[in-house]
């Protein structure tokens, strides 16, 4: 990504840091649509459309810049399809994946005439049939298939393998697809899968898809001739640390011969692929302490601001945006980058290789932009960090960082008693 971090240069991370405070996520506009420009040369040769995932990060200003980049989404909550509408997308751009969808949220993704409403069990399609009854809408659903495939990620990202809670069992897909097809109100568009999130090995996508066509013919050999798309999910692998990105070009070589064959077009849900390197986590260092043999940086983002090192054991970058109070002459040596959280879990970089950094320096934890704000929670009554986005030498708030009456807007010190 050139030579400084994100094409954003030190002196506008310290910027930043000034103005808005720490911790707070960067992220860069040029870096997006550098990604995004990628991802469509790669597979511009098969008819597909593009659906963010928007659990990756879902800032309002984020979501703009995609729409306006011509993405669909992918969404997993009623309250994700609240934030797209917010956001400006339509119907027609929306996915809706997940395996615990109420009835509350399906019958929202009906009003909102979604684009595609993708099952993972039988007992969901029973309370979708139900819904689409009650309000008189024909929906458009897609079966998210569990194709069985094995993939080379941590075991927390893995999602497509037999045995887990995602999916439709492959061998129960056919009759599903029947039923559907006799059902009023269901349109059956597409066959679908999601295997897991960083996967660097093209061949998974190629084993899930080749199964996900066999299931296609099946599913024609009904005389069912409705599908229109076939999905193969996202967990495209970015670099982080010393794993390597997963090779578009290859990805893309591996599917086109089937979907070319089936006629379908093919859907992608790429989310951190988008945004994970887009963004970095500005944190301060607001002490350097020694222990025994070993060094302290203690940071302002903890784990409640970024849980992927300790949620995933996930190895990101760190860079010495500028070096604080350290001596003329320090060596670069080897640090733990610990968050202030009474969690011994709470760190960002264990036994890290870092340039000379002390109290008052400011860290760039790349890495950060998919998976990061997104997860973040309140933990310890710590306000949630700001979000910037930074576009050619300007940079904005895209999220103001929370204020302290945010954390208890929704509390009462005395009960609201209910039953009297
Ligand atoms: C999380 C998720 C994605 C995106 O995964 P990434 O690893 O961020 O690309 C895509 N599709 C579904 C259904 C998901 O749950």
């Amino acid at each position: 990504m050139g030579e400084s971090l994100l094409g954003v240069s030190n002196a506008v991370f310290e910027r930043v840091a000034q103005v808005v405070g720490t911790p707070t996520y960067v992220y860069s506009a040029a870096a997006i649509r550098h990604q995004w420009t990628a991802l469509a040369d790669a597979v511009a040769a098969v008819s597909h459309r593009v659906h963010y995932s928007v659990k990756a990060n879902s800032n309002l200003a984020i979501l703009g810049l995609l729409r306006d980049l011509g993405a669909g989404v992918d969404i997993v909550s009623g309250g994700e399809l609240a934030r797209v509408l917010r956001a400006g997308f339509s119907g027609p751009d929306i996915v809706f994946s997940g395996v615990g969808k109420t009835a509350s949220e399906l019958e929202g993704a009906l009003t909102a005439d979604v684009g595609l409403v993708n099952v993972e069990s039988e007992v969901e399609f029973d309370a979708l049939s139900a819904v689409a009854a009650r309000l008189g809408k024909l929906v458009r659903v897609g079966i998210r298939v569990n194709p069985d495939v094995t993939t080379d990620t941590h075991p927390h990202t893995q999602t497509g393998h037999k045995g887990m809670k995602f999916g439709v069992p492959l061998h129960r897909a056919e009759q599903l697809a029947v039923r559907m097809a006799q059902t009023p109100r269901i349109r059956l568009c597409g066959v679908g899968m999601h295997l897991g999130s960083q996967i660097t090995d093209p061949t998974s996508y190629q084993t899930g898809a080749a199964r996900l066509c066999n299931l296609v013919d099946a599913i024609r050999s009904h005389g069912i001739d409705t599908l229109e798309s076939l999905d193969i999910g996202g967990g495209f692998a970015v670099s982080h640390g010393d794993t390597n990105a997963l090779d578009l070009h290859a990805l893309a070589a591996g599917v086109a011969p089937m979907l070319k064959r089936t006629g379908l077009r093919l859907l992608i849900e790429p989310g951190r692929l988008i945004i994970g390197n887009a963004g970095v986590l500005l944190t301060r260092v607001v002490y350097r302490k020694s222990a025994s043999d070993h060094s302290f940086l203690i940071v302002d983002a903890g784990m409640n601001d970024f849980m992927r090192p300790m949620l995933y054991q996930a190895f990101h970058d760190i860079d010495v945006v500028s070096s604080g109070d350290v001596h003329r002459d320090a060596e670069p040596g080897r640090v733990d980058v610990v968050g202030p959280i009474c969690e011994s879990g709470d760190y960002q970089a264990l036994d890290r290789l870092l340039e000379p950094v002390g109290a008052g320096g400011l860290l760039a934890i790349r890495g950060a932009g998919a998976y990061g704000f997104s997860m973040s929670s309140t933990y310890n009554s710590r306000p949630r960090a700001a979000e910037v986005l930074v576009d050619n030498t300007r940079f904005g708030i895209i999220r103001r960082r929370e204020k302290l009456d945010d954390l208890w807007r929704d509390e009462s010190v005395t009960p609201i008693w209910m039953d009297d």
